[in-house]
């Protein structure tokens, strides 16, 4: 049986990378989240055409996934983990020269003393309440960390999809609270708040999402397509039913092809009934319930069923889908299973 695939364009990610850095000044350093194997499309292959084309700062969010990624790419480009040190994580931030954002004093006082003169940036808490050191803490131990020499600080936006949301404005002033007159390195702003200004943008961005082709990235260029096999195709009576708990019902003679992928493969129990999937320009409704590894898709109207069906390509991209399952982009392409054989197209250049 032909297997799944999905079909990764490394020339539309370094497009969306060069785009969002082209949307700040020369003075801005535009860096790449890889996090989650770069949002389940494979950091190790998107870290390395990034950094072939000039992307110097990673961000991930364990030293596991650093350690992967300094694996690709080699000494040189500064890779930095959100959850900052952890415990047990010493070893692995030491020997592969990984940057830890330090959360909390405790954090502070571990890596300090551990692994002391090592490279460290500090993360800030601005009003997300999620990760970072909040501005008593801060007060505390920031004469001590500046002296040790940070090598960025940041903090990140809560509501930056949404420009118009106060809460916007409200965690600038904090962070340049916290921040203005240091003389530090500092990054605020995601993909979203890249697009909010220049205001949002300071000495480093990190986008992830839009380098993967999603929102808030409007402009962003497609980065995957992914097929699915029909594995079979049969001719349903009017009033048979398809697939568990008989939830679908032909109101006419269908055709209904049985396509190899299901909720294990990451395609949402949410999509049953709902979503879509495409021979070419033609849409061909998902019927009945999503099941492990299979779905049932309405063929009857093609003149002709292809070998395989796609459910994300040119005519419904990740955020079209996200919409049926409610849910984000970022959730559709973190899902994507591990069955679907990955297959990368450009990206030499
Ligand atoms: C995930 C994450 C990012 C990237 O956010 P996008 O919305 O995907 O651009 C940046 N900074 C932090 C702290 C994150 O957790």
């Amino acid at each position: 049986m032909t297997t799944a695939s999905l079909r990764i364009d490394l020339d539309a990610v370094l497009a969306n990378w060069r785009a969002l850095d082209a949307m700040t000044s020369a003075a801005t350093e535009t860096g790449a989240v890889v996090k989650a194997d770069s949002y389940g499309l494979g950091a190790a292959r998107v870290a390395r055409v990034l950094a072939r084309a000039g992307a110097r700062k990673f961000f991930v969010a364990a030293a596991e996934e650093g350690a992967a990624v300094r694996q690709a790419l080699g000494e040189g480009p500064e890779i930095f983990v959100f959850s900052g040190h952890m415990a047990g994580d010493t070893e692995m931030i030491g020997d592969l020269g990984l940057t830890p954002m330090l959360n909390s004093v405790e954090q502070v006082k571990r890596h300090v003393d551990a692994l002391p003169g090592a490279a460290f940036g500090v993360q800030l808490d601005t009003g997300m309440n999620r990760l970072g050191l909040e501005p008593a803490d801060w007060a505390a131990v920031s004469a001590e960390l500046i002296a040790a020499g940070p090598k960025l600080v940041m903090s990140h936006l809560a509501c930056s999809d949404e420009p118009e949301h106060p809460m916007n404005a409200m965690q600038l002033k904090n962070f340049r609270a916290m921040t203005d007159g240091l003389g530090l390195k500092r990054a605020l702003s995601a993909t979203g708040g890249i697009l909010l200004g220049p205001d949002y943008h300071f000495d480093v961005t990190r986008p992830g999402i839009g380098l993967y082709g999603g929102l808030p990235f409007e402009t962003a260029r497609a980065v995957v397509r992914l097929s699915l096999p029909v594995v079979q195709i049969r001719t349903v009576a009017p009033g048979e039913t398809v697939g568990y708990a008989n939830s679908w019902t032909a109101a006419r003679e269908s055709r209904i092809a049985t396509v190899a992928a299901g909720y294990a493969d990451g395609l949402s129990r949410r999509f049953s009934g709902k979503a879509t999937l495409w021979a070419g320009d033609t849409p061909c409704p998902l019927v009945g319930r999503v099941s492990m590894d299979l779905i049932t898709v309405d063929v009857t109207d093609l003149p002709e069923v292809p070998q395989s069906l796609e459910i994300l390509g040119p005519h419904q991209g990740v955020d079209a889908l996200a919409e049926v399952a409610g849910t984000i982009g970022y959730e559709i392409l973190t899902a994507l299973g591990q069955r679907y054989q990955r297959s990368y197209v450009g990206g030499l250049a």
